[in-house]
């Protein structure tokens, strides 16, 4: 009895906590810029945590909050404009906590119907932004990497099942030299070959897909299984030709993928949205709610035109599993369609901030990006030290510090991270060491802009 009420109480303090920290946090616009620490510093300030007896919830959460949390860089702080930043919104933080505390098994419907419905409404405002036709759909992954392997190896498999002469053959994969890492990354899981092709109008566009695929041996030809296009490349936010390559993909009877990781989030902005046409012929779309559609990591989703084919590819068997693919559970399954079995309902949060706020404010806060690049490229262009690349693209802006050493702009960007002021990060363009930003939270404003160019004088 009293060993309960200890608990209990322990319980209730943990939570004051949690809670406390947590409304602080999501309430807080300008987090403090951290910056990470040598892992012995942290040791010799921390010591050993994990202990047969354990140092007590209070102790070990003051270390995170006042030690550990510092040695992070908060994604979300406004004048975090380098990589993709993120601002997941409070809505979609706070049922972030939800999703964890109702432990929801997100694989199969038998278990999971509740959680994977919310998945589901989210997921159809994500299909109706794509175009796609109706019967497609998609599902929640941990991230665009994931995103992308299921995408490809579902790719592969319908390659392989259209003609048996493929079985055992090691596939390729046709994309641009402008694709995200984890293309190349993602073939070598697959044990998959990939061609890059350099694009000269510096988004790949069907005739130079064809060049390419022209230019291939025949037996190469006979190895082609997909072709990857991005939709907003992460360096520069550059859109393929996705109508022309649509055609050619059509043409030769190739798999249709598009990343759009990071450029996803656009489909709802107006502004830009005629760059993506085409891409509602895709065969998959990679999309990453965690980068631009304001939801906390980790969260990306694969939309397929032909659900069946990733079924196919995806769905696990085992005995203890067959239950959940009886009558009485029937519904839809996350797991038949992606490479992770046992999963967290990720959509969920973004369901709930979708479902609270309405999905026009959604096309508000990416305008707002995509604005915010536009003002900081004017801005650029008025200053004599300063000189624009090329056009800022969806919210990616690529700039020079004329005269700068590629060590000039790495000491720039230490110099911002360590007086908590900015991060922004140096990035290559065509060989040359030059600055970019990424604009995706829209309490990012003109000052913090001001501020930050005002440090490159
Ligand atoms: C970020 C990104 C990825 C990788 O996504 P993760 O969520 O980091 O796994 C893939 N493709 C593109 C275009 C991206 O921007």
């Amino acid at each position: 009895m009293t060993k309960m009420h200890k608990i209990d109480i322990d319980l209730v303090e943990m939570t004051l906590d949690v809670m406390k920290y947590t409304v602080d946090r999501i309430s807080n616009v300008t987090p403090e810029l951290g910056s990470p620490q040598r892992e012995e510093e942290l040791f010799e300030k921390i010591g050993e945590t994990v202990t047969p007896k354990g140092i007590g919830g209070e102790v070990a959460f003051k270390m995170f909050r006042d030690i550990l949390v510092k040695a992070t860089v908060p994604i979300d702080h406004p004048r975090h404009l380098a990589f993709v930043p993120a601002a997941p919104t409070r809505a979609a933080i706070m049922f972030d906590l939800v999703t964890s505390a109702s432990s929801i098994h997100g694989a199969y419907w038998m278990e999971g119907a509740g959680g994977i419905f919310c998945e589901n409404q989210a997921m159809k405002w994500l299909v109706s932004l794509t175009g796609l036709p109706k019967e497609s759909f998609g599902v929640f992954t941990s991230g665009g990497t994931a995103a992308n392997l299921s995408g490809l190896v579902t790719a592969r498999e319908a390659w392989r099942k259209k003609d048996a002469a493929n079985i055992g053959v090691r596939a390729l994969l046709l994309t641009s030299n402008g694709a995200h890492s984890s293309i190349q990354a993602m073939a070598k899981v697959m044990d998959a070959d990939v061609v890059m092709i350099d694009c000269p109008d510096e988004n790949l566009r069907g005739h130079a897909l064809q060049s390419a695929i022209d230019e291939l041996e025949e037996k190469d030809r006979k190895r082609l299984f997909a072709v990857a296009a991005t939709g907003g490349t992460t360096n520069a936010g550059i859109i393929d030709e996705l109508d022309s390559i649509a055609d050619v993909c059509e043409k030769e009877g190739i798999w249709f993928h598009v990343d759009a990781a990071y450029g996803g989030g656009a489909l709802a902005a107006p502004s830009v949205r005629q760059l993506f046409n085409g891409i509602e012929r895709a065969d998959s779309i990679t999309i990453d709610p965690h980068k631009w559609l304001f939801s906390p990591y980790d969260c990306g989703a694969i939309l397929y035109k032909d659900m069946s084919l990733a079924a196919e590819a995806h769905s696990q068997k085992g005995a203890y599993l067959e239950i959940f693919k009886d009558g009485g559970a029937d519904g839809f399954n996350p797991s038949d369609y992606q490479i992770q079995l046992t999963r967290r309902v990720r959509g969920m949060p973004l369901w709930f901030s979708l479902a609270m706020h309405g999905t026009d404010k959604y096309t508000t806060a990416i305008e707002k990006g995509i604005e915010l690049a536009r003002i900081a490229a004017e801005k650029i262009e008025q200053d004599d030290n300063l000189e624009l690349v090329r056009p800022a693209s969806l919210s990616v802006v690529l700039f020079r510090r004329k005269g700068w050493t590629p060590d000039e702009y790495r000491d720039w960007t230490y110099r911002n991270h360590k007086s908590g002021m900015a991060l922004v990060t140096p990035t290559k363009w065509k060989g040359e060491t030059i600055s970019r930003f990424c604009f995706i939270n829209p309490e990012t404003t003109e000052a913090d802009i001001d501020a930050i160019l005002e440090t490159m004088k």
